[in-house]
Order: C-alpha cells, then sequence, then structure tokens
C-alpha cells in the first residue's frame, strides 16, 4: 500500500481546488509535520460534509467514545472543523487551502514558509487559480465606489458585519509567512486581522486556533476602513452565510501570489466589479498604480498611466485615491457574476471539489481523443 502521506495528499487533491502531487515532494513536509500517521488515516476515512460522531466511528472501525476524543484532538490541532448542531458537535475535514495551512498557522516557521514558496511556484499556485469557483470574492469596502453606488447584498461587507452577533478576529496566515520574508513588507507587524464569523468565530474561539479574539462590530468595521486607507483589500469568505474576511495586501496575500505566478490566468474573475477610467480627466499622478494590487494600472514608457482591464480583480482602492475621480467600479453583467451557491463555507469548498473532478475528468478525455 502507497505511503499514508500520500494518500492523505491524494484526498486533500479531491478537495476545493486540489493539492497536486510534485517530483520533489515538497507538498508532503507540512502533511508530516502537523499530521501523525493516524490522524492521516482517520483523515482519509472520512466522507464528504458533516458528520456526527456516531457515523464516523462506524467509518473509523471504532467506538463511538474513543472516536469523539480522536475528532476532538484533531479538532484543537486545527486538522479537522466542528459545528455544533444543538449540543452535539458535528465534525468535517476541510482542505490545505482554507482549511489546514490556516488553522495552523501557529505552526507555520521559515522552512515551511520557503516550502511552501516553492510549492506555489512549482504547482499550488496553477490550481488555485485554476477552475471557475473562488475559494473567496474580492469585494470592494465602500458603496460609493461603485457606479450606482450599490453593492450585490451578497458582497455588502459593512452590511454583514452589523449583523453579526459574534465575531473573531485571528492570525493571518499569509502575512505569518511574510514575517519570514527578506523583502520589507510594511503590513507584516498587523498579524491578528483575518476576521471570522458565527460558527467559524465559535470553533477557532473555542479551540484557541489562530490566537482568536472577540471583537466588536464597532472594531471590524474600524479595521475594515482602516485597512482600506492602508491599501488592504478584502477577500470574503465564499458563502451565501459569509463566514468571515480577509483584509489582504499585495505583499502578503497568497491568492494574489498565485495569481502572480500564473498571471492573467483566473483571479480576475474572483470579484464581480471592474474599474472604469475616464481618460480625459486622469492626470497620470500614479497614485492607482501605486494602489492597485494586480498590476491593472500600470505605467507605460511616456509615463502615462495606462488601464489593463483584464486583470482588475475590482477591490476599488483606486478609486478611493484618485484626486480627479477619473475611476468608479461597474458591476459585471449578470451572466459574469461569480456568486455563492452553498450556505456554508465548507459546503462551497465541496463543490469546488466536485467542480475539479468534472473538469480534470473533461480535460483528461480531451488529451486522449
Ligand atoms: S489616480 Fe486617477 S488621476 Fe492619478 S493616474 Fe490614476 S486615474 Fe489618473
Ligand atoms: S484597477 Fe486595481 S486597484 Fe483598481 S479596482 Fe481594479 S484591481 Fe482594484
Amino acid at each position: 500500500m502507497e505511503d499514508v502521506y500520500e494518500r492523505l495528499r491524494q484526498k486533500l487533491d479531491s478537495m476545493t481546488k486540489g493539492y497536486p502531487k510534485t517530483e520533489k515532494g515538497s507538498e508532503l513536509a507540512f502533511l508530516k509535520k502537523v499530521f501523525t500517521e493516524e490522524d492521516a488515516e482517520i483523515f482519509i476515512t472520512f466522507k464528504r460534509g458533516l458528520q456526527t460522531p456516531e457515523q464516523a466511528a462506524e467509518d473509523m472501525g471504532m467506538s463511538v467514545e474513543d472516536a469523539k476524543e480522536k475528532l476532538e484532538s484533531m479538532s484543537n490541532r486545527g486538522l479537522m472543523y466542528w459545528e455544533r448542531d444543538g449540543l452535539e458537535k458535528k465534525y468535517r475535514i476541510v482542505p490545505f487551502i482554507h482549511g489546514i495551512w490556516e488553522f495552523n498557522v501557529d505552526s507555520i516557521d521559515q522552512e515551511d514558509a520557503i516550502n511552501m514558496g516553492q510549492y506555489y511556484a512549482e504547482a499550488y499556485g496553477k490550481v488555485l487559480m485554476d477552475y471557475h469557483i473562488p475559494i473567496a470574492r474580492v469585494v470592494p469596502v465602500r458603496a460609493d465606489t461603485v457606479k450606482d453606488g450599490k453593492l450585490l447584498p451578497d458582497d455588502d461587507i459593512e452590511a454583514i458585519i452589523k449583523k453579526q452577533k459574534l465575531i473573531v478576529a485571528s492570525d493571518c496566515a499569509c502575512r505569518k509567512v511574510a514575517t519570514f520574508a527578506k523583502r520589507h513588507c510594511p503590513c507584516t507587524d498587523e498579524m491578528n486581522v483575518c476576521i471570522a464569523f458565527g460558527l467559524m468565530a465559535e470553533y477557532l474561539l473555542e479551540t484557541k486556533i489562530a490566537n482568536p479574539r472577540v471583537i466588536t462590530i464597532e472594531q471590524a468595521l474600524e479595521i475594515l476602513h482602516h485597512d482600506e486607507s492602508a491599501g488592504l483589500f478584502v477577500q470574503m469568505a465564499h458563502a451565501k452565510d459569509c463566514s468571515g474576511f480577509c483584509n489582504c495586501s499585495k505583499c502578503h496575500c497568497g491568492f494574489l501570489m498565485a495569481a502572480k505566478i500564473h498571471h492573467g490566468t483566473g483571479y480576475e474573475s474572483w470579484g464581480n466589479y471592474k474599474c472604469a477610467k475616464d481618460e480625459e480627466s486622469c492626470m497620470d499622478c500614479g497614485k492607482c498604480v501605486e494602489r492597485c494590487p494586480v498590476k491593472a494600472m500600470t505605467v507605460n514608457t511616456d509615463e502615462k498611466t495606462v488601464f489593463n482591464k483584464e486583470y482588475c480583480v475590482g477591490c476599488g482602492l483606486c478609486v478611493t485615491t484618485c484626486p480627479t475621480d477619473s475611476l468608479i467600479l461597474e458591476r459585471k453583467p449578470d451572466d459574469q457574476l461569480t456568486l455563492p451557491q452553498e450556505e456554508k463555507f465548507f459546503d462551497n469548498q465541496d463543490l469546488m471539489g466536485l467542480e475539479k473532478a468534472q473538469i480534470d475528468k473533461a480535460r483528461l478525455a480531451a488529451a486522449k481523443a
């Protein structure tokens, strides 16, 4: 039988956007660090979706008491996720991203950061940008950056924050990685800014994963607007019942890193808006070039600002700093919108896994034809 960690990789490869194999096997290092062999066997055996301890015990071939103990242990180490259903907990396995990597932010060290950077460049970055369903959506923070002053209800992060009963801020894995980078990074110090809502917040708080702290609605809004001013852009968890959002920077964001490695291969579809530029009023000050996280704004050899619309993810950062009001966001046509299909974040991630399987099958058939 194949090595348990290779089988674990295969299981992760069937989830969300995958976890591809590389020649060097660099993708196995972090798995070996955080999973014991027994954890890996349990993870491999676990079925898709939320499972009661009784269902899991049957599949794992152990008593319910033993299963509960193991599932709790794995949850407390960020290898499993749970949600409360009344008094009972239900458990589920989570993908590598978003999941294992973020829930193990405390364990990430310099070697992991370097290793993951190489894995991104070699294989992982491509699959994160491949396939259609996004893990997160880029959304503008301010409705007044959009032409008609309206955000789609699912994209209105400020309104969503105001409805929350429990909000938790936790440490960001991307920023943890950036602390090991040698380049200067102006926002590295702001580590505890991943925002979780509701059930996800409850899980992080109770397991003490990623240094969680409860914050108020006002504090969450303050972080949101402070970070927008500082040049960070928002990515919301892709689910109807949004489980949280990240304040991402162009020097830290792992998705952006993947997009840069595989430039123009999918990231622009992770948002529902596109910028429009009024060339006549633009005075080529270059502020939008500094703010843009994706090189949608560049400077040409004549020192003129050029808008490369195909790369724009619609974050709105350029709009709020343009001194001549030359920029505005426009909502994409209805048939190009990317909206979540499932209520819960990990259910949407499961859909991605199914989408990936179908696309991979079609690609294989096309390659054989
Ligand atoms: S910030 Fe506005 S004025 Fe300045 S270069 Fe960009 S579009 Fe032109
Ligand atoms: S041009 Fe750049 S900064 Fe402006 S909305 Fe698009 S991605 Fe954001």
